[in-house]
């Protein structure tokens, strides 16, 4: 396959196939620079050498009643996670705060649950309120479960600017790694993002025992989502949980991944999420030319670069800190 072609036709306007996807994370070793570069033409042409930084706030940690085998958080792991119920407004906008300090272009207010309580949602959408009071050029991201139309308005009128809802894995693969809700549940809640007009982050955890078929498969029903942003987690997997034995992915393959979702998502944010320190290791640069977003100042539930060694890392490579107005 010559990947520059691929990336040619990318930048035409026309979609990739299924097989080119395909052969794009059966590439060997060899190729992966070649693939590399032809996925930067991509994201160069959409973002410049932008890199937008996210930070995260766990404001609802632990306990939460699904039962996702990835997750530290679920009430079926046994991870020793820290467990508190829902912060405070006040602890909620002083993280936005820290996330300005950190030139970041999104703050990411996370809770573990099914679906927002009301008073969860009274928190957020008072604490979004106040950030948006203070003229904060930060733009807000939610991630509290499934939503219901009304609650998606409610999010919307408050002032949150998007809302996180990963599909994960394929509709194929999802029924191994979660019992408590269903594939379908996941892109219903995607879908009622899309209409009360917020931005739809959408995006998947990578390593859990799919098969590279499914792994497109996952692009191109995130493609049909039209999400505007896709996190791409690697499985760091977490002792305690249900794949605690599970193998890392090799660098490489997390790299062959990457530029896989910017072929097929082409203009959406590809963001390098969790598991990007402990799976890519020593080539996390190369991963900023497929990607063109990542989060700084660790995760959820475990730490990761700081933003002074990511901002280091951002500039080493050649890339700077920041986010195109038109892309
Ligand atoms: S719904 Fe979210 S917080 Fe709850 S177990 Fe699944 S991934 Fe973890």
């Amino acid at each position: 396959m010559d990947w520059n072609v691929l990336a040619d036709k990318v930048l035409k306007g026309e979609t990739v196939t299924r097989e080119e996807t395909l052969a794009v994370l059966q590439s060997s070793d060899d190729e992966l620079l070649a693939v590399l570069q032809a996925a930067y033409r991509i994201r160069k042409n959409y973002f410049g050498k932008k890199v937008s930084l996210h930070v995260l706030r766990n404001a609802k940690s632990g306990v939460c009643p699904e039962d996702c085998a990835f997750c530290s958080q679920s009430k079926t792991a046994e991870s020793g996670v820290e467990q508190y119920g829902m912060q405070s407004v006040e602890e909620i906008v002083a993280g936005a705060r820290d996330a300005e300090s950190m030139q970041a272009l999104r703050y990411c207010v996370v809770t573990s649950s099914r679906a927002p309580s009301e008073k969860e949602m009274d928190a957020i959408c008072a604490a979004a309120q106040k950030i948006k009071a203070g003229n904060s050029q930060l733009e807000l991201c939610a991630s509290m479960g499934f939503l219901t139309e009304e609650k998606a308005r409610r999010l919307k009128e408050s002032g949150v600017d998007r809302f996180n809802h990963n599909l994960e894995t394929s509709e194929r693969f999802y029924p191994s790694i979660c019992s408590t809700h269903q594939f379908k549940d996941r892109v219903n809640t995607a879908k009622i993002v899309k209409k009360a007009g917020l931005d739809l982050c959408c995006g998947g955890l990578i390593g859990m025992g799919e098969t590279r078929e499914d792994r497109v498969d996952l692009a191109f029903k995130l493609k049909e989502l039209d999400t505007d942003s896709a996190p791409i987690n690697f499985l760091d997997p977490r002792p305690g949980t249900g794949l605690a034995g599970q193998d890392r992915l090799t660098p490489n393959d997390c790299l062959r991944t990457l530029a896989m979702f910017r072929f097929v998502l082409v203009d959406s944010e590809v963001r390098i999420a969790g598991g990007r320190e402990t799976c890519l290791r020593s080539l996390q640069p190369l991963s900023l030319y497929a990607a063109n977003s990542m989060f700084t100042n660790g995760y959820l539930t475990t730490g990761g670069q700081n933003f002074e060694e990511d901002k280091k890392m951002i500039e080493d490579a050649g890339f700077e800190i920041g986010h195109l107005v038109n892309a």
